[in-house]
């Protein structure tokens, strides 16, 4: 299930560090190395998919929940008026890690639309 070669996997695994902010079985919320505003988390879910669009098609419900609600908990924990959730898919998004991540942003007034 897991890649060896994903970054993201070996987060997920413990093999290398992260600012970890919650963790259940399935996923997991953690601190991006280079944030955009004064929160920046990334949630993760714990099985290896390169983007949205494979998460959607090979998911079931309750996975899909389980990433959004965890990220959604995180946003809202960390805002004080608002957040945002950010997906990139493929190179026009600048997607740059092959593992599903939702961006969740908090802490500054965010601009719209986005760059
Ligand atoms: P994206 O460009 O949407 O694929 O986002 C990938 C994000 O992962 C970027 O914001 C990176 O700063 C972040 N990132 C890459 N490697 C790590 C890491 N080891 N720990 C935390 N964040 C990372
Ligand atoms: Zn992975």
């Amino acid at each position: 299930m897991a890649d060896p070669d994903c970054p993201f996997c070996k987060i997920f695994a413990r093999e290398i560090p992260a600012q970890e902010v919650t963790r259940t079985q399935n996923v997991l919320v953690f601190r991006d190395l280079n944030p955009q505003a004064p929160t920046h988390l990334l949630a993760i879910p714990q099985r290896h998919v390169a983007d949205l669009g494979e998460f959607v098609r090979s998911a079931d419900a309750a996975e899909v929940g389980a990433l959004f609600t965890a990220a959604s908990h995180a946003g809202r924990e960390a805002s004080v008026s608002g957040y945002r959730i950010v997906v990139n898919e493929g190179p026009d998004a600048g997607q740059s890690v092959a593992h599903l991540h939702l961006h969740v942003l908090a802490g500054r007034s965010l601009r719209w639309p986005p760059g």
